[in-house]
């Protein structure tokens, strides 16, 4: 992440914009930013309301990989103003981040260095998600120096294999928690766990994952421990399938407005818009090629609209002759390459100016949305909201914060 980027973390708030982002005039030795994505902070808060009206669950508000591009702090503090209760990231970095932007309500935090640190996570007071033997060994070993109990959630591997403790591991790693907990060195607040098909309502594979989830949980309490947080579901689960809520649910997509399973139609208010503006305008005639290659030749005199952005701001080149954007007041289509910092839209003859706002994403349903665009590059919508580059500014909407 570059410093531009880390920069939109700490922006003010602004509650109501008086002036188009594409016409606001910069601060006095200030540079604007050639791209910007609008953040609607009351849109964070509205989602998770929404979200809880179908669950009536606790919600823990993912906000990992800078809140999926969003700004993690922003996107913290809206989630916890629309009734989230606890925050999810996935390093020591992310947690102690949010802990500098003056958040203190409760936060696990699940990926470790084999060898890491856990010193400032338990100053942070921060739960740790552990899925191994020595991970333990060392959050305990942490705890014992400091004088102290690490909170802990432990994870197991129910089907998805990434992390998490699988068959005897499982109940070892549940056996040594209990010898920690009896010295007073680890406290396991939580069991969890992660599912592998979601998103497809009525999977074999969710209700095998839940069923694995129930016998890992009673090893625990055969173990003798006591979690009071039980959590499997993400967003597609939380909205689609209700056996996997258990205590609370770890909501990522779905907090940002995007859908988390196609045609479910939850009512969820997307938060990211993408806004850049044309930089220069021309008229070509028939047969005119268009960017790099010899990929694309306009059929007739048109007019050609230069847009700076492209992959380096997170426009997938992959999406190359499918993708539109919203400008002039229609759908116009990207012609040519994507490249690097720019692309080319043929506006044909629409009445467009220079200066004009391009939406390259946004609620729809005039502009495009995230999944349109994921859909056009061949990837999911959270590829491309975690990877909005960092020279596009980062402006927050909304007074949930
Ligand atoms: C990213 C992540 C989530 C959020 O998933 P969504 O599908 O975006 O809701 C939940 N749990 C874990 C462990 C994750 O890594």
């Amino acid at each position: 992440m570059g410093p531009g980027h880390r920069a939109g973390t700490v922006l003010p708030v602004i509650s109501h914009p008086t002036t188009s982002p594409g016409a606001a005039p910069p601060a006095a030795g200030a540079t604007r930013a050639l791209a910007e994505a609008e953040i609607d902070l009351d849109a964070i808060a509205a989602n998770v309301r929404t979200i809880a009206s179908v669950t009536g669950n606790d919600l823990m508000a993912v906000v990992k990989a800078d809140g999926f591009g969003h700004g993690a702090v922003p996107v913290a503090r809206a989630a916890l103003a629309g009734g989230a209760t606890w925050l999810g990231v996935t390093s020591a970095a992310e947690a102690l981040e949010l802990r500098a932007g003056g958040i203190s309500a409760p936060i696990l935090s699940w990926l470790h260095h084999p060898d890491e640190d856990f010193g400032p996570l338990l100053a942070a007071g921060v739960d740790i998600g552990i899925s191994t033997m020595s991970h333990l060994r060392t959050a305990a070993a942490h705890a014992a120096r400091r004088r102290t109990t690490a909170m802990v959630q432990l994870k197991v591997d129910t089907g998805l294999s990434r992390n998490g403790a699988r068959g005897t591991d499982w109940a070892d790693l549940v056996a040594l928690a209990r010898a920690y907990e009896l010295a007073g060195t680890v406290k396991v607040r939580g069991i969890w766990s992660h599912l592998a098909d979601a998103d497809q309502p009525g999977s074999p594979l969710v209700r095998r994952q839940v069923s694995a989830f129930r016998t890992a949980v009673r090893v625990a309490r055969a173990g003798r421990l006591d979690p009071v947080l039980l959590h499997l579901a993400n967003s597609a689960a939380a909205l689609t399938a209700p056996a996997t809520r258990f205590d609370i649910c770890r909501i990522g997509l779905a907090l940002y407005g995007v859908e988390p399973v196609a045609g479910a139609g939850a009512g969820l208010r997307p938060a990211m818009t993408l806004r850049s503006s044309v930089v220069n305008l021309k008229q070509v005639p028939a047969g005119t090629g268009v960017s790099y290659g010899p990929g694309h030749v306009t059929a007739e005199p048109t007019t050609l609209a230069l847009v700076p952005v492209g992959f380096a701001d997170g426009i997938p080149r992959s999406a190359e002759g499918r993708a539109s954007v919203w400008v002039g007041g229609a759908r116009c289509p990207i012609v040519g390459r994507i490249t690097m910092d720019q692309c080319v839209v043929d506006v044909g003859d629409r009445p467009v100016r220079l200066g004009d706002p391009v939406t390259i994403f946004g609620p729809g349903p005039d502009e495009p949305t995230v999944a349109q665009w994921a859909h056009w590059a061949g990837t999911n919508p959270n590829d491309l909201l975690t990877g909005i580059g960092p020279r596009v500014a980062r402006r927050y909407l909304g007074v949930a914060a």
